[in-house]
């Protein structure tokens, strides 16, 4: 028992260190984390390079406000326009504030308009992006949500865009619902749609984005350009950092005033995320995630008790018979593997995007051991 709010069942496992690929517990037992923090540890757990960075940054400076430039903030601003479509940033703290800062800028873009989102998104848990989660069991408890969002099957988004349309609101891969991969050319007839009716195409890619699925962005695979992406998770190595990018489309639609965060863009997740960058947008290390993606959606399909798996990158999923959450459980405790599951027959797989194929096998065999 502890003081905690009880918004989480919790494993009771705490961590005390992580390097890399491994964590280790309170008793000094090691893990293998096919996690990453939730998509977050995209280059594993205190990578020196974040590390020495932070450090620095730390004993130089903390926080100004956003009433100041800070270097570090302009320049990852700059790096995320140059490797992207965008024109613009705005800095937030989490992947949810990104998607609160891409509802008010669509809505602000068109006043009144309606957001389309797609059965089983995951946007975030406050009141803007979780009126863009239809999902009954997040929702429920809390109406009045916010109004003007409309839920459709993925299929159906195209042929509901119209004049009152502000924007449609998509994860090019659905993270949280367990890797649905949306079909290019489903978001290809989306993005006409959008231009037709004058309205924006908004991609979250706070799980997709940096790097997860072999690509920098998930819309550079995908073929389909959004007029904005909203980033977090691994943007910032492990500190919270979230960004809406704004494409040409939008980038005159926020004036001095409209939005704003006390902490966001601060120096110190800046450096981070600059360094996470370094690391990588860079073709040889994204075609590693790409190579090890493969190789662990390959060996989840030899496993006794998989069904089938699908991924992009290093975003995975394996579907079991039954007793997901179970196995989960079982992993963590029995084998030392963390990994989640995302419903009652998918397990998923979220490992730092420097793992190697020895660790995807040691991760295969493990999971081997539990099913056979
Ligand atoms: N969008 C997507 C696609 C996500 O997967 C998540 C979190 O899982 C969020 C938004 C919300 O991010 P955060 O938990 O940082 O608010």
């Amino acid at each position: 028992m502890t003081a905690l709010a009880p918004t989480y069942a919790r494993y009771d496992v705490t961590f005390e260190s992580g390097s890399g690929c491994v964590l280790v517990d309170a008793d000094g037992v090691e893990y293998l984390d096919f996690l990453s923090g939730i998509a977050v540890n995209n280059l594993g757990h205190c990578h020196p390079a974040v590390v020495s960075v932070v450090q620095e940054q730390v004993a130089r400076l903390m926080h100004i406000s956003n009433l100041f430039y800070n270097a570090p903030n302009v320049e990852l601003a700059a790096r995320l326009t140059a490797r992207s479509f965008g024109e613009f940033v705005f800095f937030c703290n989490s992947g949810a504030e990104a998607n609160e800062a891409a509802i008010k800028l669509v809505r602000k873009a068109r006043p009144r308009g309606d957001l389309i989102v797609a059965h089983d998104a995951f946007h975030g848990r406050t009141y803007g992006a979780l009126s863009a989660t239809p999902q009954e069991a997040k929702q429920a408890p809390f109406a009045p949500l916010v109004p003007g969002f409309i839920a459709l099957p993925a299929q159906e988004v195209p042929a509901a865009v119209g004049a009152s349309t502000a924007a449609v609101l998509i994860e090019p891969v659905q993270g949280e619902s367990g890797v649905n991969i949306m079909d290019p050319e489903l978001l290809a007839s989306i993005r006409s749609a959008c231009d037709a009716a004058g309205a924006a195409l908004v991609f979250d890619e706070v799980q997709t984005g940096m790097g997860r699925t072999g690509s920098l962005w998930a819309y550079e695979q995908v073929g389909v350009v959004p007029d904005a992406m909203t980033l977090a998770k691994g943007l910032g190595g492990g500190l919270p950092i979230g960004a809406l990018v704004i494409g040409e489309r939008l980038r005159d639609v926020f004036a001095p005033g409209d939005h704003g965060s006390t902490f966001a863009g601060g120096p110190v997740v800046s450096s981070a995320a600059l360094a996470v960058l370094d690391v990588i947008d860079d073709e040889a290390f994204l075609a590693g995630v790409r190579e090890q993606g493969e190789r662990l959606l390959e060996g989840l399909r030899e496993l006794p008790g998989v069904l089938s798996a699908r991924g992009r990158g290093l975003m995975v999923a394996a579907e079991v018979d039954g007793g997901a959450p179970e196995l989960a459980k079982r992993a963590l405790l029995e084998q030392r593997l963390i990994i989640n599951a995302t419903g009652p027959t998918t397990l998923r797989f979220l490992p730092p995007l420097i793992v190697t194929a020895e660790q995807v096998d040691d991760a295969l065999g493990r999971l081997d051991a539990l099913l056979s």
